[in-house]
């Protein structure tokens, strides 16, 4: 099944069309079909639909392949993390990012009240704190860009630091996402994606992915989706292939979008900040005036959808502090926004009409 090994030598764009392709046969279709099936017939090594199916083994032969290891994919990205987190012992220390997804604190909140984890808090840009936190550590959990925060790791060197402390280093690689950062390059045992968001990128399917190098992990990690249910559907799986397949045009036209929009708006006077790591889809703003100044712009856009998530090829904004579970020291007034595929010139000209409606220009007479 896998033509992973003859596909090496490609770039990750021919990649992204070609991994995960069924055998080429007289008359064998081009995409591997949604396989709706709860079981097999016996004597094969899958057997039943929670051990594997061949529609979601398609998809992770192409993201394994970007990703440079072998994929697991899960039902949605908090089950990707669950599934890592569930590798940490009773007792176990795990160094997270103060600011990461929401869902993954949650995560952590439980993990600390229930089987009473000690949770190591740092900031992913302080690589010795973060080096100085992985001495006794299980687990270096790290997310850059972090959610929604946008602060970027050195992940060559908190990779040097896990291992060196014997910890297992995962990363979120959600926000990069799999054609700008290649954690498993950068000594992560474990690379973890929502796909939810730009792999497949059209806002209308949930999944998650683990890819590592290491057989004996990378089992355990199958058989926490095994044991848990966390699986994907078979149509799921289908069409985040079928988005994956456009990530590289998708992200090179929302990336140059992006880019435009923090420059267009760097120094806006209805804005604290505008964030932006120089790579990526996600520009973070923060709207003077706080939480009601920044609800008016997301609630003031005509091309801007207001919703939560990220990735689609439709532009989405939201203000972060509107989730009670958003980290405290996230700012009131910051508003997150995933740029999409519309005209530049329309998504700036609609964010630049909402803030000056937000926050009208002072008077300079
Ligand atoms: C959305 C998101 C998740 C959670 O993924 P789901 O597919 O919604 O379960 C995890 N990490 C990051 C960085 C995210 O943005």
């Amino acid at each position: 099944m896998t033509h992973h090994d003859d596909l090496h030598d490609l770039h990750p764009e021919t990649l992204a069309v070609h991994a995960g392709r069924p055998e080429r046969v007289p008359d064998g279709p081009l995409n591997t079909p949604v396989h709706l099936t709860s079981t097999y017939s016996a004597g094969g090594p899958v057997a039943y639909g929670r051990y594997g199916n061949p529609s979601w083994t398609a998809f992770e032969e192409a993201l394994g392949a970007l990703e440079g290891g072998r994929c697991v994919s899960f039902a949605s990205g908090i089950a990707a993390i669950a599934a890592v987190f569930d590798l940490v012992p009773t007792g176990g220390v795990v160094v997270a990012p103060r600011h990461s997804y929401t869902g993954t604190i949650g995560q952590l909140d439980d993990l600390a009240a229930a089987r009473e984890v000690e949770v190591r808090y740092i900031d992913v840009r302080d690589a010795p704190q973060v080096a100085d936190a992985a001495a006794g550590a299980d687990l270096v959990w790290i997310e850059s860009p972090t959610n929604p925060a946008l602060e970027v790791a050195d992940l060559e060197a908190i990779g040097r630091a896990a291992r060196d402390a014997g910890a297992l280093f995962a990363v979120d690689n959600t926000f990069a996402g799999p054609l700008l950062q290649h954690p498993l390059d950068s000594g992560a045992h474990l690379s973890v994606h929502s796909a939810t968001k730009s792999i497949a990128g059209h806002s209308d399917v949930l999944m998650g992915a683990v890819i590592g190098r290491d057989d004996e992990l990378l089992a355990r990690i199958e058989q926490r989706r095994r044991l848990n249910g966390a699986i994907p559907g078979a149509f799921e799986a289908f069409l985040a292939l079928r988005g994956l397949r456009t990530l590289p045009v998708r992200l090179e036209r929302m990336q140059s979008t992006a880019r435009a929009i923090a420059e267009r708006l760097d120094g806006h006077p209805a804005l604290e900040e505008v964030r932006y790591p120089g790579f990526g889809t996600i520009v973070s703003i923060v709207v003077q005036g706080g939480a009601d100044a920044a609800e008016r712009v997301a609630e003031s856009t005509r091309v801007w959808l207001h919703a939560t998530s990220l990735g689609g090829v439709e532009s989405t904004l939201e203000r972060r502090r509107r989730w009670p579970a958003e980290a405290e020291t996230i700012p009131e007034g910051l508003v997150r926004l995933s740029v999409g595929l519309e005209h530049p010139d329309d998504l700036v000209r609609d964010l630049e009409r909402a803030l000056d409606a937000a926050a009208p220009p002072v008077a300079t007479d």
